[in-house]
């Protein structure tokens, strides 16, 4: 099956590039649900809507699945939870958590897997029904009211969407600046070769307050830096800590990564993914987030559609729904804290070992996987978040 270009099936081809000159024709559109942003937030959202008959309109700067935006880990659970194991490269039973005193590993409750970006946003558009939802690739530069405007033109919707990452490039209030605000940074190369273990280091050799990884995927390693801290730089411990691991520093990916929960509505849109900060503090987790919330908005458009309910109550719901997880966003900020204070210290390879404890790394994996729940993805369209969220915590 091929979608923009995209084979889903074994290695991508490569994929057509991005409308460049004569090709990015002017675009004028009125349309039911606009969605800006084509990656986990944005696909989830069109995804949750197929089959509606609303004219859903996707668009993003770059082809689907073009640009990949993370080291795309995720937990097994939730790729099968949305039929998307196709995308799947490795799967981890274990993370291996170095220290400079110790070497700890943390048997996970729970499977973790790596997946190709491509293929995964090719499944997601594959199960959105392109006869339902159309894709356009277009730099989205603002908005005045419902109209939002892009470099091809203006497009119009009664329901938008910012899935377009940290930047929250729809809202109206003040621009996010980095360094000073509140984001984390990331990077991460994703040279050529093979691994089987899922490594962290909480070392700061490498950054002061965050962690590195690498992540093996088949037939390539995703290793980076993260900092907790946006005005410490990345790229140089990126490159060394590859070369400690004896890879090439080759294809470089990298982004702000917001580390607060911010409103998910706003002025009548509605906010999904790193445009809304569920982006988990601490981990940097915020595929699984962008799915579940992706899912939570989408169900709280249906009763609009369907002439149930108004936008506004639609609003307010989804508003509710990601408000209600700001007390453990703000304990995983917290301990984000903690252990950025913590790391130069032996505190953090105590800490390291007290989870080698198959028990104690059990409670704590099993109650970080509920902050969002493979469950809910199975919680069924025609249910609007606040009701499977209901459900959810009556079944815990
Ligand atoms: C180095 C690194 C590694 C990471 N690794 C992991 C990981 O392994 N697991 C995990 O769970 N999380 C990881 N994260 C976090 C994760 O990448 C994000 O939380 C996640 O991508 C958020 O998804 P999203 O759909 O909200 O936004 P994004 O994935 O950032 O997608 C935003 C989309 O909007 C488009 N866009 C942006 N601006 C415009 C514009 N003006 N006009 C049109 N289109 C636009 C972009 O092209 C993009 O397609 C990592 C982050 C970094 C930086």
């Amino acid at each position: 099956m091929a979608i923009g270009g995209v084979h889903i099936i074994g290695r991508p081809m490569p994929v057509r590039a991005t409308k460049r000159g004569a090709d990015r024709t002017q675009l004028r559109r009125d349309c039911d649900v606009l969605v800006c942003g084509a990656s986990f937030a944005g696909l989830t959202v069109a995804r949750e809507l197929a089959g509606t008959g609303a004219r859903v309109l996707v668009v993003d700067r770059y082809e689907i699945g073009e640009r990949q935006t993370s080291a795309c880990g995720v937990p097994t659970t939730w790729l099968e939870a949305l039929a998307l194991e196709g995308s799947l490269r490795q799967t981890f039973d274990e993370l291996v958590v170095h220290t400079p005193w110790t070497t700890a590993r943390w048997r996970l409750p729970w499977s973790f897997s790596t997946f190709d970006y491509r293929e995964l946003c090719a499944l997601l558009w594959g199960q959105a029904h392109p006869s339902d939802a159309e894709f356009e690739t277009a730099t989205v530069t603002g908005r005045s009211g419902h109209t939002v405007h892009t470099d091809r033109g203006d497009l119009t919707a009664p329901l938008i969407v910012d899935a377009l990452g940290w930047r929250r490039v729809l809202s109206k209030e003040t621009a996010i600046q980095p360094p000073n605000a509140r984001l984390s940074r990331g990077l991460e190369v994703h040279p050529h070769g093979a691994g089987d273990e899922l490594e962290l280091w909480i070392d700061k050799r490498y950054v002061r307050a965050g962690y590195s990884w690498s992540f093996p995927a088949g037939d390539e390693l995703r290793v980076g830096v993260g900092s907790f801290w946006p005005s410490h730089r990345v790229k140089e411990p990126t490159v060394r800590l590859a070369g400690d691991l004896g890879l090439p520093a080759a294809g470089y990916q990298g982004n702000w990564i917001p580390h607060q929960l911010r409103p998910a509505v706003e002025d009548g849109v509605f906010f999904v993914g790193d445009s809304a900060g569920h982006c988990l503090p601490l981990t940097a987790e915020g595929i699984r987030t962008a799915l579940y919330f992706g899912l939570a908005c989408a169900r709280e458009m249906l009763p609009v559609l369907d002439g149930h309910a108004t936008r506004e109550q639609a609003l307010a719901r989804y508003g509710a729904f990601s408000h209600s997880h700001e007390r453990k966003y703000r304990w995983l900020l917290n301990t984000q804290h903690a252990v950025g204070r913590l790391t130069p210290t032996r505190a953090i390879a105590a800490m390291a070992r007290a989870l080698a404890s198959e028990r104690f790394c059990a409670w704590a994996f099993n109650h970080y996987l509920e902050i969002a729940p493979p469950s809910f993805a199975g919680a069924g369209r025609g249910r609007t978040a606040a009701s499977a969220r209901v459900s959810t915590s009556a079944a815990a």
